[in-house]
């Protein structure tokens, strides 16, 4: 293979360099496997199966020498551990699963196969999606590739790192409460939540259905467009799937070069900025990174606002009673009965499922269960769970006011770069806390991303996060491209890799 260092390049570049016939997928594949290999110890990886990526790869070549012209044939991909797949096991992070096999696809896994994506694998996440480092996946924690000893972010911990450490130009997340935004801003990627209902959540294992969504952390906002306009779109086979056609996110960001003039590419786009988002304990290293992304978009032609989302601090709450509930009724399926892990010995029914579920999961899972379990208990459903329903539409509306005066929303990701592995301790919620700039967004079913606004202490990357209006896709994503042609963070690779 030539010395152009092909894992640098884009899923938009590596398309064409494909199309020109550069290399075959094949090669590529066999490129990306073998640094795979070399970084085993950023734990990036539950599962990779070289012999099925590289006939993946093949049949990707043979398509193209047919004549097929897809822009994603040949171009590699790896999946979150989250969404089940024919070819690979599933284990969602988890004990409990490991060793299961789905028969079937994730709508999201298969729409890219079918566009012609080679999976490379199977990526580490925190045990059902519940974390905000990596750090509650049953197998091993991810390392940051910009720090070794920092998390990558969570709970799509090892996509995050994955791309970062250009193993694969691109993977699939998912996002609860912030699993893909956080973790695209502590490893320096591009990431996006669409709006709740996009992504089909077929064959994606339940954390909290009712804010559950797949999305795309790759290294550009052109290159989420071209992932996310082939996984998106009407699924029969999801109830809360939205019906709508399917979108062109990539001609959207292209028509809108045309539009804008070309110094001023964003005149008319009014930016809000919460003031909740801006808290004077907000890291200054942050501040400054996400303050200094903003005046580029200002030269760009955008004007900044200021809003205010009143109630960003009560999301906090609101999703951790939310969430665990969901996630308690979501789990009970997981009882030594139908999927994964049984325990060995027991004596009757109950105790069956009580050392099963004992032993399949970890401490974090197991606390939201409890927590889940209580707050929909007779006589506490409505002291918590109906009440934090109530603030949940109240979070909605206050979205709605900000977008009276501004059309897109821009503040921090988290409140911090990535933290030291372990630095969290024992305690869940300090990172339960570090949530509050995903959650107002997630609670509402708002599209959102994180896009890379250069560096802060150590060196370690710092995300600018911009949510849109519900199905403003397409604005988020040009936003950010624009951005992305006009700086070179999203660029920056970390050393050693
Ligand atoms: N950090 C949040 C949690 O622990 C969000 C996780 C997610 O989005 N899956 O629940």
């Amino acid at each position: 293979m030539s010395a152009s260092a092909p894992e640098r390049l884009s899923v938009a570049e590596l398309g064409r360099a494909l199309a020109e016939r550069q290399w075959s997928s094949v090669e590529l594949t066999k490129h990306l496997l073998a640094r795979i290999t070399a970084q085993h110890e950023l734990g990036c990886f539950l599962h990779v199966d070289e012999a099925t990526a590289l006939e993946a790869a093949a049949a990707a070549d043979a398509r193209r020498a047919a004549g097929d012209t897809t822009t994603l044939l040949g171009v590699p991909v790896a999946h979150k551990d989250i969404f089940v797949t024919r070819d690979a096991p599933t284990t969602a992070g988890s004990k409990m699963l490991a060793g299961y096999r789905s028969p079937f696809d994730a709508t999201v896994v298969a729409r890219l196969r079918e566009a012609g994506m080679v999976s490379l694998g199977k990526l580490n996440c925190d045990e059902f999606a519940m974390g905000s480092a990596n750090e509650n996946s049953a197998y091993a924690p991810v390392r940051n590739p910009w720090d070794r000893s920092r998390v990558p972010g969570g709970s799509s911990g090892g996509s995050a790192a994955a791309v970062a450490a250009r193993l694969v130009p691109a993977a699939t997340g998912t996002d609860t409460g912030g699993s893909i935004r956080q973790p695209a801003s502590f490893s320096g990627v591009t990431g996006i939540k669409p709006t709740y209902g996009v992504c089909s959540r077929y064959g994606m294992i339940a954390f909290a259905s009712s804010l559950d969504q797949a999305g795309v952390l790759a290294r550009t906002a052109e290159d989420c467009a071209l992932l996310l306009g082939t996984m998106s779109g009407f699924d029969a086979r999801d109830a809360t799937s939205a019906e709508r056609p399917p979108q062109d996110y990539m001609a959207k960001l292209h028509q809108a070069q045309v539009e804008g003039s070309a110094a001023r590419p964003l005149n008319g786009l009014r930016i809000g900025l919460p003031r909740e988002f801006f808290p004077a304990t907000l890291d200054r290293d942050v501040h400054d990174a996400v303050r200094g992304a903003l005046a580029e978009m200002e030269k760009l032609g955008a004007r900044l606002v200021d809003v205010s989302l009143p109630r960003t601090e009560l999301s906090i709450p609101v999703y951790y009673i939310i969430a665990p509930a969901e996630a308690s009724s979501n789990l009970s399926r997981y009882d030594g009965v139908r999927y994964g892990h049984r325990a060995a010995q027991y004596d009757d029914l109950l105790d069956m499922y009580r050392k099963t579920r004992a032993e399949g999961f970890g401490a974090e899972v197991k606390r939201r269960v409890m927590i889940g379990t209580y707050v929909l208990s007779h006589g506490y459903y409505d002291a918590y769970y109906l009440q934090a329903q109530k603030l949940r539409r109240m979070i909605a509306d206050d979205f709605q006011a900000t977008f009276r005066d501004c059309d897109l929303l821009a503040g921090p990701v988290a409140p911090s770069v990535a933290w030291r592995l372990g630095e969290q301790g024992d305690d869940p919620v300090k990172a339960y806390l570090a949530d509050i700039f995903t959650l107002p967004a997630s609670l509402a079913g708002l599209p959102g991303m994180s896009v890379p606004a250069g560096r802060g202490e150590g060196g370690l990357p710092v995300g600018l996060q911009l949510i849109g209006n519900y199905f403003d896709e397409a604005r988020l994503l040009r936003a950010a491209h624009v951005l992305q042609q006009a700086t070179d963070w999203h660029l920056a690779v970390p050393a050693g890799v």
